[in-house]
């Protein structure tokens, strides 16, 4: 599988109409992440919110469509954040997902980490306290260590530490996205893998279904991967890391068009 940068892959703006073609008589599954996708990323996460638009959008979309969230945020957060009663929400980078009709789903394995996890997140609470720009947050199956706006020598040190940290932790791992250091469950489960679970309860596949995945962070890259022969994916906002996705959206509000547009063919 190639990786691209996000400036060298077609505008999924551009070609709404080739998706319309690949998806046929098959019905479309959409699968959104919720910050720096569906809300602009903020300088205080618990201030991410919809547009009125984009809420609007995604109420007109589900009509249509089946659509999920994908979130590193816990579950019921993001649930809350969209406020939208007919989506599917996968919380926690998948490991808590729930939807209409009863589905619900936690990794077993979760379960068994939490203890670890609130260890550690009171150590770095504890160790970075003095430092403004590094917010420590406990999230039911992960730490996000937010460091927006800190010096790059606090940033440095805060990624020293997590990774001494970790080293010969079986549990836990981590890794950056952006502005961000997140710590989780060191299972075999990941946003990709939660795609692939929900189409499963659904009994959606490629025959019956195209699913169309957008997302902006390193952590959509396994939704991407999963979904390079079998759906569409986008990158949202333009970066310079490289990329499994196959189109790019160069801004966060032209998400909102993006909708629009499958919306004016539905
Ligand atoms: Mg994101």
């Amino acid at each position: 599988m190639n990786l691209k940068e996000p400036n060298e892959l077609p505008s999924a703006l551009d070609h709404v109409n080739e998706m319309l073609r690949k998806k046929g008589d098959r019905s479309f599954l959409f699968f959104f992440d919720f910050d720096g996708t569906l809300a602009p990323i903020v300088a205080q996460p618990d201030q991410a919110a919809l547009s009125d638009e984009t809420h609007t959008l995604l109420k007109k979309l589900a009509e249509v469509y089946k659509v999920a969230v994908v979130s590193g945020r816990d579950r019921k957060d993001v649930e809350a954040k969209v406020n939208l009663h007919n989506l599917y929400y996968a919380g926690s980078h998948g490991f808590d997902i729930t939807g209409p009709n009863d589905m619900h789903h936690q990794h077993p394995e979760a379960d068994n980490i939490l203890p670890e996890l609130e260890k550690i997140a009171n150590e770095f609470e504890k160790a970075f306290q003095e430092e403004k720009q590094v917010k420590v947050e406990k999230k039911k199956f992960a730490i996000a260590i937010h460091h927006r706006g800190a010096d790059k020598g606090v940033i440095e040190q805060l990624e020293k530490r997590v990774k001494a940290r970790l080293a010969n932790d079986q549990l836990l791992k981590w890794d950056k996205g952006k502005s961000i250091i997140e710590i989780k469950p060191n299972v075999d489960w990941n946003k990709g893998k939660a795609v692939l679970w929900i189409m499963e309860q659904l009994g959606l596949n490629e025959d019956n279904c195209l699913p169309v995945y957008l997302g902006d962070d390193t952590t959509d890259e396994d939704a991407f991967r999963e979904l390079s022969d079998k759906g569409v994916s986008v990158m949202v906002e333009d970066h310079d890391q490289k990329t499994h996705a196959q189109y790019a959206i160069k801004e966060q509000k032209q998400v909102a068009e993006f909708i629009k547009q499958i919306l004016s063919y539905a």
